[in-house]
């Protein structure tokens, strides 16, 4: 089949469908692999990587790349340890904290202090996940970052499972054709694990297969809110 053409979407409005590729747990060594997917056969693919600080350190270069490239740049915490700690503690300040070292990592990475994500991804979506089960909006306060969006997913890889690549694209699509996400899903993989541009570029296929044609960049507060029943703010 021939497959529609592909374009570029970073603000609204938005069309009926705009798939949203998110890929977590970054930056990491298959990252750099993740971002040539998406420039690779002209595509102009915009996505979101949720990073985490303490992965930054030896990768500043491949944080640069990820933001001179028109995508996203999300705060994933410190690092998943650390995030259930002090989630586990009921520490609301020690969260806040990971937040905003994570944030100056970015910050140093980019060698631009004033750049804030402004958008936030809890570790394994612990503050989201059962509303994300439940395909509902997704609706919690950032710990200590009252105007961030807080994103989950509605469309999950469980591309760390660590099975074939083939087999987490599957299990995407499974739940693209449940309508999970209805025409703007936001979708889960990882950048850090070997198969990830073999997940990515299955991701990539099926959605367009599926007439997704426009792959966007998550907005953050101030841009345009094209599809704001998917965060919420308070
Ligand atoms: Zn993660």
């Amino acid at each position: 089949m021939t497959l529609p053409p592909l374009e570029y979407a970073s603000e609204g409005p938005y069309p009926n469908k705009l798939a949203y590729i998110t890929l977590d747990d970054g930056p990491g060594g298959y990252t750099e692999a993740t971002l040539d997917v998406l420039r690779e056969n002209g595509y102009q693919i915009g996505v979101t990587y949720f990073l985490h600080g303490k992965n930054i350190a030896g990768h500043e270069g491949t944080v640069a790349r990820i933001r001179s490239e028109g995508h996203g740049i999300g705060n994933h915490s410190w690092g998943h340890e650390e995030w259930y700690a002090a989630l586990n503690a009921n520490d609301d300040v020690t969260m806040s904290d990971l937040i905003d070292r994570t944030e100056k990592a970015i910050q140093m990475a980019l060698g631009d202090s004033t750049f804030v994500s402004g958008m936030f991804r809890s570790p394994g979506g612990s503050l989201v996940i059962d509303r994300m089960l439940n395909n509902q909006p997704i609706i919690e306060q950032v710990p200590g970052h009252p105007l961030w969006f807080h994103y989950g997913w509605y469309v999950d890889t469980k591309d760390w499972w660590g099975d074939e690549a083939e087999n987490a694209v599957q299990r995407a699509m499974e739940e693209i054709d449940k309508g999970w996400g209805g025409n703007n899903p936001i979708i889960l993989m990882h950048s850090t694990h070997s198969h990830a541009p073999e997940v990515l570029r299955g991701v990539i296929d099926g959605l367009r297969q599926r007439g997704f044609v426009k792959f966007g960049v998550l907005p953050r507060p101030g841009d345009s809110p094209g599809i704001v029943y998917h965060l919420f703010v308070r």
